[in-house]
């Protein structure tokens, strides 16, 4: 049978209505019932000897009644008392307004009990426990706890899994070649469908979720990985040879620029220009950590385009960053005979349509704009590559649309850039369809960014800073977690922080304010106001995380720093640091939690983005930074890309040895991997245009 074509409705006890509730957990069939598994268990097999309870501690203690429970009543409050004993110490139990329950308890019987422990004096009692005659107990010592919906018991999802796992005739396939379950010692796929639902033992459910975790991430690990072959594989892109003029031109390019490339940047360019000569499609991600150059890189790949006879289009995710980028390759390429324009929502009427028909007729070269416009209306006479800058915020269904410029049968080039630096092992899971080139190195002369934490006793100190920063001519941004107040918390908005800087403190400097909910082109003005050095504090929410380059601005302040990832506040604090004056950054935060703390220190010590990234993952901060949401991944559902690190990293070894002996996955053994991608993730491999 194909769970996949049978609704719930099948199922003694799910009605229409009930299988609309279910429908809220993405629950529609009886293969996502299967699937869905437990988030916990309430596990009753770990039995404590009487003398050895603890006040306070959930306990399940195995004993026997020794005298009929006696009822007593007070008003409403009813209560019933008696004692237990294992044979060595006797303790009271009692039950509240439960009087039903005397009739079931035998005087002289053994039950298992399950609940809290009290202690007054040295007495030791049980209050309103779970208890169990032993055949009770044998079936429901282990149960599992699933993730429920209102209206949802976690009986009503038991039963129903009961059903399912009754009809269910073993058709999922294993997509574990033997040697791999030999290897790590995983169990079956069926064993682990039927235990991770009903153990019986403790385990029990470690091996099933050990084994469809690793199997979860295995599948999804050769799906990029496939992704990744069929692209190259079937996919033709322009070959880009450089002709002497070329080589020369480059040569120029860089002795024209102000500073000396990293070698970081060298070696990226380099590999990009290697995979333009190819007659594959480019796909590479470029990772650098904020700061590291990457606009830089991205120059140097479209200028090599544009010489080798082809067009470029540069992506950026806001248009201020594209208005930006469209600065950067004015100053540079534009000396060099490159024809560049900016394409955002506000080119519009007579100079966006003479724009659309100079790229069809290639007059010309780099079209840089937002992401949005890009996609839609633009025919280019020769796109051979595109570029898309802080990747991070698309998806895999995206990042391959990108690649539809297809007009004639030729695929460009593409590069995607991010700032956000991934571990590396969970990088090749995210982005396993895409080449990496890794830029850790900063510019030269780049200095530290100091970074202190600090509370709101230190604001005084905290504002003279920002006067003396504005004196000197630089200028300051700062923070907040909030557009306006909220009734519901007392962070500081940034509505509220911009009207006191404004009104109180420094009624006679220039304060900006800027926000998600502000219009496009308040925005944008708020920015350009910014980076032209009109404004000298710039309240703001996240939406300046990403890109923005303005080399002047050298303090920022953080408000409520707690509230932020690690990551995030990297992302944040990269916006300043960027030429060589001194940098400061400053955490401010009234938690006294520990994690927290130690999440803002761990800030402080370190300036590394790839540093931070593992640091985050050992913290396991808040703010799921390596959702998979963001990266357009199936959601996981077993696998915690925090907790289960080293399960990624068996996966990762195990999977490349795999594809070393048999990269297109053809041998009998490996076949069950693509049918189980193809049964398990379909929107996987046909959502995408290959
Ligand atoms: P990001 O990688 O964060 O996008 P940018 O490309 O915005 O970084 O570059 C940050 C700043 O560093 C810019 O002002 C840029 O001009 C400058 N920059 C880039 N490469 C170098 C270099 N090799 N030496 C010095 N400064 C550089
Ligand atoms: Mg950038």
């Amino acid at each position: 049978m194909d769970f996949k074509q049978v609704r719930l409705t099948k199922l003694k006890g799910i009605s229409e209505k009930r299988s609309a509730l279910f429908a809220k957990l993405d629950i529609n069939n009886l293969e996502d019932l299967l699937l869905f598994f437990p988030r916990d268990y309430q596990d009753l097999t770990e039995i404590t000897p009487l003398h050895l309870i603890q006040d306070g501690t959930v306990v399940t203690v195995q004993a026997r009644i020794i005298a009929a429970p006696t009822m007593q009543s007070k008003g409403k409050l009813s209560w019933l008392k008696t004692s237990l004993t294992d044979g060595v110490t006797v303790i009271s139990v009692i039950w509240f307004n439960q009087p039903w329950l005397a009739k079931k308890l035998q005087s002289g019987f053994e039950y298992y009990f399950h609940g809290k422990v009290q202690r007054q004096g040295n007495k030791f009692s049980l209050q309103n426990p779970l208890f169990f005659t032993q055949t009770e107990y044998e079936q429901q010592k282990i149960q599992a706890i699933y993730p429920l919906t209102a209206g949802l018991t976690q009986n009503i999802v038991r039963n129903s899994v009961d059903q399912v796992l009754a009809l269910y005739d073993n058709y999922l396939i294993d997509p574990l070649p033997d040697q791999i379950r030999k290897d790590h010692e995983l169990c079956t796929l069926n064993y682990a469908l039927e235990k991770i639902h009903q153990p019986q033992a403790q385990y029990e459910y470690q091996l099933a979720r050990i084994r469809l975790a690793f199997e979860e991430l295995f599948l999804i690990r050769s799906a990029l990985y496939l992704l990744k072959r069929k692209n190259q594989a079937e996919s033709q892109a322009e070959v880009l040879l450089p002709s002497e003029t070329t080589k020369q031109k480059m040569n120029d390019l860089r002795s024209s620029l102000p500073f000396t490339l990293t070698n970081a940047q060298i070696k990226a360019i380099n590999d990009i220009l290697r995979d333009l000569r190819q007659p594959k499609p480019m796909n590479r991600l470029l990772q650098g950590d904020v700061g590291s150059g990457k606009t830089m890189v991205a120059a140097f790949a479209l200028a090599y385009a544009t010489w080798s006879g082809g067009q470029g289009i540069f992506m950026a995710p806001t248009s201020i960053l594209a208005r930006q980028h469209m600065d950067t390759l004015t100053s540079l390429l534009t000396p060099a005979g490159i024809r560049i324009e900016l394409l955002t929502g506000q080119t519009a009427g007579k100079k966006r349509r003479d724009i659309l028909e100079a790229a069809e007729k290639q007059e010309v070269d780099v079209i840089v704009g937002t992401h949005a416009v890009l996609e839609k209306d633009l025919i280019l006479k020769k796109p051979v590559l595109t570029i898309t800058d802080e990747q991070h915020r698309f998806g895999v269904a995206q990042r391959s649309a990108l690649a539809d410029f297809d007009k004639q049968n030729y695929l460009p080039h593409r590069l995607v850039m991010s700032a956000t630096p991934i571990p590396r092992t969970l990088g090749l899971i995210l982005y396993g369809d895409l080449d990496l080139s890794i830029m850790e190195e900063l510019p030269l002369g780049r200095k530290p960014i100091k970074t202190y934490t600090a509370t709101s006793q230190d604001k005084a100190r905290i504002y003279e800073l920002m006067r003396n920063t504005v004196e000197r001519g630089e200028q300051v941004y700062v923070i907040c977690p909030l557009i306006e107040d909220s009734e519901l918390s007392d962070l500081e908005s940034a509505e509220t922080t911009y009207e006191k800087l404004a009104q109180d403190i420094f009624p006679d400097l220039r304060i900006g304010l800027i926000h998600g909910s502000l219009k496009a082109d308040l925005k944008n003005q708020v920015m350009e106001d910014f980076i032209g050095g009109e404004i000298d504090i710039l309240v703001s929410t996240t939406v300046i995380e990403v890109g923005v380059d303005n080399p002047k601005a050298t303090l920022m302040l953080i408000q409520n720093a707690e509230r932020f990832g690690l990551a995030q506040l990297h992302q944040l604090r990269g916006r300043i640091g960027r030429s060589d004056l001194d940098s400061i950054c400053i955490l401010l935060s009234d938690s006294e939690e520990e994690l927290a703390r130690e999440r803002l220190r761990t800030l402080c010590q370190t300036q590394n983005g790839f540093e931070l990234a593992e640091q985050d993952l050992r913290l396991r901060g808040p703010g799921d930074f390596f959702g998979t949401k963001q990266h357009g991944l199936p959601q996981f559902k077993l696998i915690n890309l925090y907790e289960d690190h080293e399960i990624v990293q068996t996966v990762n070894k195990s999977f490349m040895k795999v594809i070393k002996q048999d990269p297109a996955l053809n041998f009998p053994d490996n076949q069950n991997i693509v049918k189980a991608i193809k049964q398990r993730y379909p929107e996987m491999l046909s959502g995408i245009t290959l």
